[in-house]
Order: C-alpha cells, then sequence, then structure tokens
C-alpha cells in the first residue's frame, strides 16, 4: 500500500494541480469542506452539530474536524492525500495521534521561493468571459489582451487580491503555520520536499519518485 500523503505548499506553489494528478495514480484526496457537506447531508448527528457550527457562523473546530476524517477514513485500506489539513502544527500532532499512528505517512513540501511565488500571483490573469487563466510572463496569450480560448477581446482580468501586499502577507502567515509542521515532519523522518519551481511534468515525475 502508498503512504498517505499530507501536501504543504504555499498558495501558488502548484500543489492544487499535483494532487490531481496523485487521484489518477490511486490516491483518495480527501477535503475537510466535502466531508463537512456530505456529513451535514447525510443528517448524522455529527453532521447536525456541524451544521449547527456553520449556521452559526463559527469554525469548526479540530476536535470535530477529526472525528468526521475517523469517522470517513479507512486508513489501512486506502492511501489518502491530506490537502488544507493541517493547517498548523496543533492540526498535524492531532492528525499523527489519532489517525495516522500507525500507517505509513509522508509530508510532501512543495517547495518555492517565494520571489517566483509572488511574480506568478501578480503576473496572473484571468479571462472574464470563459476562466481560462494565464501568465503574463510564463504563459501570455497569444495576442496581447485576447483570450487564446474564446477570443474575447479585453477580457483578461487581474483579481483583486492577486497584488504584491496581499499575496506577500498570505505568504508570511502561510510561512509562519508551515514552518513548525516541517521540523514536525522532519523529525519523523517523514518529510519530503519537492521542487516546485519547476515545470508541472518535472515536478509530477519527482513526486512519483519519492512516493510510488
Ligand atoms: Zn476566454
Amino acid at each position: 500500500m502508498k503512504p498517505h500523503l499530507i501536501i504543504l505548499g504555499a498558495p501558488g506553489s502548484g500543489k492544487g494541480t499535483q494532487a490531481a494528478r496523485l487521484v489518477e495514480k490511486g490516491f483518495t484526496h480527501i477535503s475537510t469542506g466535502d466531508l463537512l457537506r456530505r456529513e451535514i447531508a447525510k443528517g448524522s448527528e455529527l453532521g447536525q452539530k456541524v451544521s449547527g457550527i456553520m449556521t452559526r457562523g463559527d469554525l469548526v473546530d479540530d476536535n470535530t474536524v477529526m472525528a468526521l476524517l475517523k469517522a470517513n477514513c479507512d486508513v489501512d485500506k486506502v492511501s489518502y492525500i491530506f490537502d488544507g489539513f493541517p493547517r498548523n502544527i496543533a492540526q498535524a500532532e492531532m492528525l499523527q495521534a489519532e489517525l495516522l499512528s500507525e500507517s505509513k505517512t509522508l509530508a510532501v513540501y512543495f517547495k518555492i521561493d517565494l520571489g517566483i511565488l509572488i511574480n506568478r500571483v501578480v503576473n496572473r490573469r484571468t479571462c472574464g468571459n470563459c476562466g481560462e487563466i494565464y501568465n503574463l510572463t510564463t504563459k501570455p496569450p497569444r495576442v496581447a489582451e485576447v483570450c487564446d480560448k474564446c477570443g474575447a477581446h479585453g477580457a483578461l482580468k487581474q483579481r483583486k487580491d492577486d497584488t504584491e501586499e496581499v499575496i506577500s502577507n498570505r505568504l508570511k502567515i502561510f510561512a509562519d503555520s508551515v514552518d513548525p509542521m516541517l521540523a514536525f515532519y522532519k523529525s519523523k523522518s517523514a518529510l519530503v520536499e519537492i521542487d516546485a519551481s519547476m515545470p508541472e511534468n518535472v515536478v509530477f515525475s519527482a513526486l512519483e519518485k519519492v512516493i510510488c
């Protein structure tokens, strides 16, 4: 059986794309958001509790998320990708102790220079008409300001929060929460670092080598 993977990476590191490709290799992607919605739809006791918390506009606490994971994961039979949870060291320790203590687990860190990330994000443009995503430096449209996919003119927009100030701030918050997690998995010899500045296919090949 393949190990469980804890996916760690800054916003814009490409970890979402890589996680999606791993699903094709037999991993099951765990989204705590989806689990929450499904549990509510089931109308279980836990679902009703979660529904109450969310209706009040509160965040679902870590113990409830853990209960949800325990109720829905068969860690002895299925290799999971945890993406977006754990978000901090407290959640990482909890996940390890309460769900993965007997399982082979690898934390995969998509490491990328913050300058590259900021560049990626501030140069990102999205077609307001069809949603196609461009990057002015790495993937510009063939004709400036015209969408390759749908042909819309002047529709390439920058998202409001894709500014240097916003992304720098998000990256700082990310670094503060990820550093203790990296130390935690490293101390368990369960940390793998992948150079996420490489092209998508190269990153994926590197990933396949360490996990398969
Ligand atoms: Zn378009």
